[in-house]
């Protein structure tokens, strides 16, 4: 494995889209078709499988220096209710667009620090958005929570409005690692907020669990997964860590390259976690996720249904994404869009009635073609081209790309078919890379993407 890892360890995307972002064709792209494509996919979906909404929730009052979120910090808490009003009003501006009441079926909210914001500040977004839509018949309603900020109010005020899953941001125990990191929070924290949420009637708790930060070694990864597992959180995200800091300004600049693990170190905490998690019953999702087998990310497994977008897994797909807030991304399934990332910008567009979106990718018929096999790497671990419809104009030299990978044991390829091997879990974004043929056309002046170890 080890020389299998220094192969394999070159930067590369993480898939929650295809195109990937930094290979969106924006000269193409224009509001204009933004709203026409956005309505055409709504007019063919809303009423069957309804809408995913994401509010990105900006706000938190200090910077975690591994942070790769777009967030602005502040402890001036009078900047909730503006802010709350603005992402309404821009709900609004689709709801007029829209020629039907939306149904909603997945809400998440994602930040920033969602809990930054006060509970009644929480309950009103929520009910400004359903005085203009439905909720699905079955809807899953998510949030993450920050464990030293998050109250039992918070969980009932979020509960009270169909809210069943939470995820809480956990990292590593180890305090050197937290120091590092800038982000201490007690074990004792962690409890209170999971045991809270079940009491209160929440059907899913996840804790988000990085290896690879700073000065954090075997032991330390070891420890947090048992101290995870005396908690037995319903869902989990096990990821590596993402070093980009010529992206993130003075984000990951608090600790040099190296106290951080190397590409092997970190594949060895990886595999160790791995190994721990599935002595508990722990079951591996697509890659990077773990869920018990009482988990609906589990349960979409298992009946095919487990899709991935820019909130990551999701138990179910729906063709409509809306990505609401400052730097959300929005999905039609036929093109992405996203938000201007400056507050006062957003500000200003929403309440002169533009819809606020700065950039956005229209999809081509490659482009759906592709994504369909990447999505189906991510979520299924295989991949076939039997069909007409599923091959693409570079197919043979996608092929001839996974040969190597062929030849070290990572994944198995028939005539038509791609099935990944144990082996090549690890290497799933360089599997998808193989097929990523803008990222083969258009080689970025810049490193875009993180290590893909
Ligand atoms: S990790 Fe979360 S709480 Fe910390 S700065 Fe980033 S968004 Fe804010």
């Amino acid at each position: 494995m080890c020389n299998l890892v220094q192969k394999y360890n070159i930067p590369g995307p993480r898939y929650t889209s295809y195109p990937t972002v930094p290979y969106w064709d924006i000269n193409t792209f224009s509001g204009k078709e933004w709203e026409r494509t956005l309505i055409k996919s709504f007019k063919e979906s809303n009423a069957t499988e309804g809408i995913s909404l994401y509010i990105h929730l900006p706000f938190c009052e200090s910077l975690c220096t591994f942070c790769g979120c777009h967030k602005r910090i502040t402890k001036r808490h009078e900047v909730e209710t503006p802010y709350i009003q603005a992402v309404l009003k821009e709900w609004q501006l689709y709801c007029n667009m829209l020629p039907e009441k939306p149904i909603v079926k997945e809400l998440h909210l994602g930040g920033g620090t969602p809990t930054f914001f006060t509970p009644e500040n929480l309950q009103a977004l929520i009910n400004g958005i359903f005085r203009k839509a439905e909720r699905a018949a079955e809807y899953e309603f998510s949030f993450e929570g920050h464990p030293n900020n998050t109250t039992k109010a918070h969980l009932q005020a979020l509960y009270n409005v169909g809210f069943r899953r939470v995820s809480y941001g956990v990292q590593d125990y180890n305090s050197t690692v937290q120091k590092a990191i800038n982000r201490v929070q007690s074990f004792e924290n962690v409890k209170n907020v999971t045991e809270w949420a079940r009491e209160i009637g929440y059907t899913s708790v996840g804790h988000d669990i990085i290896f690879g930060l700073p000065h954090q070694t075997l032991q330390h990864v070891e420890e947090t997964i048992l101290k995870t597992k005396e908690l037995l959180p319903d869902r989990l995200a096990f990821y590596s860590y993402a070093h980009v800091p010529w992206l993130k300004g003075n984000g990951q600049r608090g600790y040099k390259d190296e106290d951080l693990p190397t590409a092997t170190q970190k594949r060895d905490q990886y595999e160790k976690g791995k190994n721990l998690l599935a002595k508990v019953g722990y079951k591996e999702i697509g890659m990077d996720h773990f869920a018990l087998e009482n988990d609906s990310l589990y349960q979409s497994m298992v009946t095919n249904n487990l899709h991935r977008n820019f909130m990551g897994y999701t138990p179910s797909k729906t063709q409509v994404m809306i990505g609401l807030g400052v730097s959300s991304i929005s999905d039609s399934w036929y093109s992405f869009a996203q938000n201007v990332k400056s507050l006062e910008e957003y500000n200003h567009l929403v309440f002169n009635n533009i819809i606020p979106i700065y950039r956005g990718h229209i999809l081509t018929q490659e482009d759906v073609v592709i994504r369909k096999h990447i999505l189906n790497l991510m979520c299924r671990l295989e991949t076939s081209w039997s069909n007409k419809n599923e091959e693409f104009a570079q197919l043979s030299e996608t092929l001839d790309k996974l040969q190597e990978m062929k030849n070290d044991g990572l994944i198995e390829i028939s005539s038509t078919k791609l099935t990944v091997l144990d082996k090549g879990r690890p290497f799933i974004r360089n599997i998808c890379m193989a097929f990523d043929v803008l990222l083969h056309q258009k080689t970025p002046q810049t490193r875009l993407f993180s290590m893909t170890i």
